[in-house]
Protein backbone atom coordinates (compact mmCIF):
# COMPACT_ATOMS: atom_id res chain seq x y z
CA UNK A 1 0.00 0.00 0.00
CA UNK A 2 1.50 3.37 -0.54
CA UNK A 3 0.80 6.39 0.93
CA UNK A 4 0.52 10.19 0.28
CA UNK A 5 0.29 13.02 1.23
CA UNK A 6 -1.42 15.25 -0.82
CA UNK A 7 -2.50 19.14 -0.25
CA UNK A 8 -5.28 20.93 -1.89
CA UNK A 9 -3.41 24.02 -3.46
CA UNK A 10 -6.35 24.94 -5.22
CA UNK A 11 -10.25 23.61 -5.87
CA UNK A 12 -8.74 22.40 -8.86
CA UNK A 13 -5.12 21.20 -8.07
CA UNK A 14 -3.49 19.14 -5.73
CA UNK A 15 -0.06 18.19 -4.55
CA UNK A 16 1.14 15.17 -3.59
CA UNK A 17 4.50 13.73 -1.93
CA UNK A 18 4.93 9.85 -0.93
CA UNK A 19 5.78 9.37 2.29
CA UNK A 20 7.26 6.60 4.07
CA UNK A 21 5.97 7.20 7.80
CA UNK A 22 4.01 9.56 9.69
CA UNK A 23 6.18 9.93 12.31
CA UNK A 24 3.76 12.66 14.73
CA UNK A 25 0.58 13.91 14.86
CA UNK A 26 -1.34 16.24 17.26
CA UNK A 27 -3.53 18.66 18.13
CA UNK A 28 -2.54 22.28 19.55
CA UNK A 29 -4.67 25.16 21.27
CA UNK A 30 -3.92 26.33 17.82
CA UNK A 31 -3.41 24.16 15.07
CA UNK A 32 -2.84 20.14 14.32
CA UNK A 33 0.45 19.21 13.39
CA UNK A 34 1.87 16.83 11.12
CA UNK A 35 5.43 15.02 10.72
CA UNK A 36 5.80 12.74 8.04
CA UNK A 37 9.23 11.15 6.83
CA UNK A 38 9.40 10.98 2.68
CA UNK A 39 12.46 10.07 0.11
CA UNK A 40 12.38 13.10 -2.32
CA UNK A 41 11.85 15.56 0.70
CA UNK A 42 13.13 14.07 3.42
CA UNK A 43 11.21 15.10 7.26
CA UNK A 44 8.33 17.89 6.49
CA UNK A 45 5.72 18.85 9.00
CA UNK A 46 1.98 20.54 8.00
CA UNK A 47 -0.07 22.82 10.05
CA UNK A 48 -3.48 22.46 9.50
CA UNK A 49 -2.59 20.51 6.31
CA UNK A 50 -0.42 22.85 5.19
CA UNK A 51 2.93 22.35 4.38
CA UNK A 52 5.75 24.23 6.93
CA UNK A 53 8.79 23.14 6.24
CA UNK A 54 11.04 20.01 4.28
CA UNK A 55 14.20 19.15 4.85
CA UNK A 56 15.73 19.27 1.43
CA UNK A 57 13.98 22.57 0.29
CA UNK A 58 13.77 24.88 3.99
CA UNK A 59 17.07 26.22 3.36
CA UNK A 60 16.08 28.94 0.08
CA UNK A 61 12.94 29.85 2.07
CA UNK A 62 15.65 30.39 5.48
CA UNK A 63 18.00 31.87 3.02
CA UNK A 64 16.10 34.59 1.49
CA UNK A 65 14.37 35.47 4.35
CA UNK A 66 17.19 36.29 6.53
CA UNK A 67 20.32 37.61 4.23
CA UNK A 68 18.93 39.74 2.11
CA UNK A 69 17.68 42.17 5.23
CA UNK A 70 21.04 41.22 7.04
CA UNK A 71 23.32 41.97 3.50
CA UNK A 72 21.59 45.25 3.71
CA UNK A 73 22.37 46.31 7.25
CA UNK A 74 25.53 44.77 8.31
CA UNK A 75 25.16 46.36 11.77
CA UNK A 76 22.28 44.97 12.84
CA UNK A 77 22.36 43.45 16.44
CA UNK A 78 18.59 43.23 18.12
CA UNK A 79 16.34 41.14 15.83
CA UNK A 80 12.57 40.29 16.64
CA UNK A 81 11.45 36.92 14.50
CA UNK A 82 7.29 36.50 15.35
CA UNK A 83 6.24 33.35 14.52
CA UNK A 84 9.13 30.86 13.34
CA UNK A 85 8.79 27.71 15.25
CA UNK A 86 10.80 25.46 13.26
CA UNK A 87 14.21 27.35 14.33
CA UNK A 88 15.00 28.05 10.31
CA UNK A 89 15.40 31.32 10.61
CA UNK A 90 16.85 31.44 13.85
CA UNK A 91 19.56 29.33 12.96
CA UNK A 92 20.60 31.51 9.90
CA UNK A 93 20.59 34.66 12.01
CA UNK A 94 23.17 32.88 14.82
CA UNK A 95 25.67 32.76 12.08
CA UNK A 96 26.31 36.49 12.20
CA UNK A 97 28.78 37.27 14.77
CA UNK A 98 27.42 40.54 15.00
CA UNK A 99 23.66 39.66 16.15
CA UNK A 100 23.59 40.26 19.55
CA UNK A 101 19.88 39.34 20.76
CA UNK A 102 16.99 37.86 18.87
CA UNK A 103 13.70 37.55 20.36
CA UNK A 104 11.43 34.93 19.05
CA UNK A 105 7.45 35.23 19.72
CA UNK A 106 6.36 31.78 18.79
CA UNK A 107 2.57 31.03 19.38
CA UNK A 108 2.39 27.67 19.56
CA UNK A 109 5.06 26.09 22.30
CA UNK A 110 3.93 22.39 20.76
CA UNK A 111 5.78 23.59 17.15
CA UNK A 112 8.52 24.31 18.42
CA UNK A 113 8.46 20.93 20.47
CA UNK A 114 8.27 18.96 17.77
CA UNK A 115 10.39 20.45 15.70
CA UNK A 116 13.27 20.14 18.54
CA UNK A 117 12.30 16.28 18.33
CA UNK A 118 11.92 15.52 14.49
CA UNK A 119 13.87 18.34 12.76
CA UNK A 120 16.90 19.07 14.41
CA UNK A 121 18.35 20.27 10.69
CA UNK A 122 16.11 23.84 11.43
CA UNK A 123 15.84 23.63 15.46
CA UNK A 124 19.37 23.56 16.23
CA UNK A 125 20.19 26.87 17.47
CA UNK A 126 17.36 27.54 19.41
CA UNK A 127 19.25 27.49 22.58
CA UNK A 128 22.35 29.58 21.43
CA UNK A 129 22.95 31.88 24.47
CA UNK A 130 21.57 35.11 22.26
CA UNK A 131 18.17 33.71 21.58
CA UNK A 132 15.09 34.50 23.96
CA UNK A 133 11.82 32.42 23.23
CA UNK A 134 8.28 33.76 23.87
CA UNK A 135 5.43 31.86 23.44
CA UNK A 136 2.88 34.61 22.63
CA UNK A 137 0.60 36.12 19.82
CA UNK A 138 2.87 38.46 17.94
CA UNK A 139 0.45 40.42 17.43
CA UNK A 140 0.11 41.40 21.29
CA UNK A 141 4.10 41.24 21.76
CA UNK A 142 4.77 44.12 19.40
CA UNK A 143 2.19 46.13 20.51
CA UNK A 144 4.42 47.78 23.78
CA UNK A 145 7.92 47.86 21.64
CA UNK A 146 9.14 50.89 20.50
CA UNK A 147 12.40 51.99 18.65
CA UNK A 148 13.96 48.78 19.74
CA UNK A 149 14.66 46.48 16.87
CA UNK A 150 16.94 46.78 13.74
CA UNK A 151 15.04 44.42 12.32
CA UNK A 152 11.80 42.21 12.54
CA UNK A 153 11.34 38.95 10.61
CA UNK A 154 7.37 37.83 10.29
CA UNK A 155 8.05 34.46 9.84
CA UNK A 156 4.15 33.68 9.90
CA UNK A 157 1.50 30.60 8.50
CA UNK A 158 -1.06 32.03 6.02
CA UNK A 159 -3.35 34.68 6.81
CA UNK A 160 -5.89 32.42 8.60
CA UNK A 161 -6.09 30.91 12.12
CA UNK A 162 -3.57 32.31 14.52
CA UNK A 163 -1.69 34.12 11.47
CA UNK A 164 -4.60 36.12 10.49
CA UNK A 165 -3.58 39.23 12.94
CA UNK A 166 0.07 39.51 11.40
CA UNK A 167 -1.48 40.75 8.17
CA UNK A 168 -3.05 43.37 9.71
CA UNK A 169 -2.64 47.11 9.48
CA UNK A 170 -2.32 47.32 13.18
CA UNK A 171 0.43 44.95 13.10
CA UNK A 172 2.28 46.78 10.44
CA UNK A 173 1.87 49.62 12.08
CA UNK A 174 3.19 48.63 15.65
CA UNK A 175 6.04 46.92 13.68
CA UNK A 176 6.75 50.47 12.32
CA UNK A 177 6.51 51.68 15.91
CA UNK A 178 8.54 48.79 17.36
CA UNK A 179 11.94 49.21 14.77
CA UNK A 180 14.62 51.91 15.29
CA UNK A 181 15.22 54.63 12.77
CA UNK A 182 16.96 52.45 10.10
CA UNK A 183 14.76 49.41 10.67
CA UNK A 184 13.47 46.81 8.36
CA UNK A 185 10.69 44.51 8.30
CA UNK A 186 10.85 41.38 5.99
CA UNK A 187 7.24 39.12 5.82
CA UNK A 188 7.06 36.20 3.99
CA UNK A 189 4.67 37.54 1.31
CA UNK A 190 2.49 34.54 0.08
CA UNK A 191 2.69 33.76 -3.67
CA UNK A 192 1.50 35.71 -7.03
CA UNK A 193 0.76 32.71 -9.32
CA UNK A 194 -3.11 31.38 -7.75
CA UNK A 195 -5.40 33.78 -7.01
CA UNK A 196 -6.33 33.46 -3.19
CA UNK A 197 -2.93 33.37 -2.36
CA UNK A 198 -2.27 36.55 -4.56
CA UNK A 199 -5.15 38.70 -3.35
CA UNK A 200 -3.63 38.10 0.37
CA UNK A 201 -0.07 38.85 -1.32
CA UNK A 202 -1.72 42.04 -2.61
CA UNK A 203 -3.66 43.17 0.63
CA UNK A 204 -0.50 42.33 2.78
CA UNK A 205 1.64 44.74 0.34
CA UNK A 206 -1.44 47.82 0.29
CA UNK A 207 -1.23 48.00 3.89
CA UNK A 208 2.60 47.69 4.30
CA UNK A 209 3.12 50.26 2.07
CA UNK A 210 1.18 52.59 4.24
CA UNK A 211 3.28 53.03 6.76
CA UNK A 212 6.88 52.24 5.38
CA UNK A 213 8.62 54.78 2.86
CA UNK A 214 10.67 52.21 1.61
CA UNK A 215 8.73 49.08 -0.01
CA UNK A 216 9.70 46.12 -2.03
CA UNK A 217 8.68 42.90 -3.07
CA UNK A 218 11.71 39.70 -3.78
CA UNK A 219 10.93 36.42 -5.19
CA UNK A 220 12.40 32.76 -4.72
CA UNK A 221 12.01 29.40 -6.17
CA UNK A 222 10.45 27.24 -3.48
CA UNK A 223 9.23 24.06 -4.63
CA UNK A 224 7.09 22.40 -2.17
CA UNK A 225 4.93 25.70 -1.53
CA UNK A 226 1.63 26.33 -3.72
CA UNK A 227 2.80 27.21 -7.41
CA UNK A 228 6.64 27.08 -6.30
CA UNK A 229 6.92 30.83 -7.07
CA UNK A 230 7.16 32.95 -3.14
CA UNK A 231 7.31 35.83 -2.69
CA UNK A 232 9.08 38.04 0.26
CA UNK A 233 8.00 41.84 1.19
CA UNK A 234 11.33 44.14 2.35
CA UNK A 235 10.02 47.12 3.92
CA UNK A 236 11.81 49.91 5.80
CA UNK A 237 12.49 53.07 7.64
CA UNK A 238 15.52 54.60 4.72
CA UNK A 239 17.03 51.68 3.94
CA UNK A 240 16.96 50.16 0.32
CA UNK A 241 18.62 46.61 -0.16
CA UNK A 242 19.58 47.57 -3.84
CA UNK A 243 21.54 50.92 -2.84
CA UNK A 244 22.55 49.97 0.84
CA UNK A 245 23.79 46.54 0.11
CA UNK A 246 27.26 46.30 1.00
CA UNK A 247 28.29 42.63 -1.54
CA UNK A 248 31.96 42.91 -0.81
CA UNK A 249 31.83 43.34 3.06
CA UNK A 250 28.73 40.40 2.97
CA UNK A 251 31.19 38.21 1.08
CA UNK A 252 34.09 38.73 3.64
CA UNK A 253 31.82 37.20 6.25
CA UNK A 254 32.49 33.77 4.61
CA UNK A 255 28.97 32.70 5.02
CA UNK A 256 28.77 29.46 3.49
CA UNK A 257 25.18 29.74 2.15
CA UNK A 258 23.21 27.13 -0.50
CA UNK A 259 20.67 29.27 -1.97
CA UNK A 260 21.69 33.35 -1.50
CA UNK A 261 24.47 34.74 -2.61
CA UNK A 262 24.82 38.78 -3.21
CA UNK A 263 23.64 38.72 -7.59
CA UNK A 264 20.60 36.85 -6.21
CA UNK A 265 20.40 39.84 -3.85
CA UNK A 266 20.34 42.29 -6.96
CA UNK A 267 18.57 39.60 -8.71
CA UNK A 268 15.35 38.29 -6.64
CA UNK A 269 14.22 41.83 -6.85
CA UNK A 270 13.56 42.13 -10.78
CA UNK A 271 9.36 40.65 -10.83
CA UNK A 272 7.42 39.39 -13.78
CA UNK A 273 5.33 42.08 -14.92
CA UNK A 274 2.11 40.35 -14.19
CA UNK A 275 3.25 40.62 -9.96
CA UNK A 276 4.36 44.30 -10.52
CA UNK A 277 1.18 44.98 -11.86
CA UNK A 278 -0.59 43.09 -9.49
CA UNK A 279 1.40 44.83 -6.89
CA UNK A 280 0.54 48.17 -7.93
CA UNK A 281 -3.17 47.31 -8.33
CA UNK A 282 -5.58 48.63 -5.45
CA UNK A 283 -7.86 46.51 -4.12
CA UNK A 284 -10.58 46.36 -1.07
N1 LIG B 1 8.01 28.73 6.44
C1 LIG B 1 6.66 28.63 6.79
C2 LIG B 1 5.68 28.91 5.70
O1 LIG B 1 5.59 30.04 5.22
O2 LIG B 1 4.99 27.98 5.33
C3 LIG B 1 6.31 29.32 8.05
C4 LIG B 1 7.00 28.60 9.12
S1 LIG B 1 6.70 28.87 10.75
C5 LIG B 1 6.40 27.21 11.20
C6 LIG B 1 5.16 29.67 10.99
C7 LIG B 1 4.83 29.78 12.47
O3 LIG B 1 4.07 30.96 12.71
C8 LIG B 1 3.99 28.62 13.02
O4 LIG B 1 4.77 27.84 13.87
C9 LIG B 1 2.84 29.29 13.75
O5 LIG B 1 2.50 28.68 14.98
C10 LIG B 1 3.39 30.72 13.93
N2 LIG B 1 2.35 31.73 14.13
C11 LIG B 1 1.17 31.83 13.47
N3 LIG B 1 0.48 32.88 13.95
C12 LIG B 1 1.24 33.46 14.91
C13 LIG B 1 1.07 34.58 15.75
N4 LIG B 1 -0.06 35.32 15.71
N5 LIG B 1 2.06 34.91 16.61
C14 LIG B 1 3.21 34.17 16.66
N6 LIG B 1 3.42 33.09 15.89
C15 LIG B 1 2.45 32.74 15.03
Amino acid sequence: MELWYTEQHTDNVRFSIKVDKHLFSGQSEFQRIDVFQAKEFGTFFTLDGLMMVTEKDEFIYHDMIVHVPMATNLQIKNVLVIGGGDGGTVRELTRYNTVENIDMVEIDKLVVDVCREFLALTACKLDDPRVHLYYEDGLRFVRSKENLYDLIIVDSTDPFGPGEGLFTKEFYGNCFKALKEDGILVNQHESPYYVGYAKSMQRAHQRIREFFPVCRVYQAHIPTYPSGHWLFGFASKTLDPLTNVDAEAWNELGINTQYYNTEIHQGCFALPNYVKQLLAASID
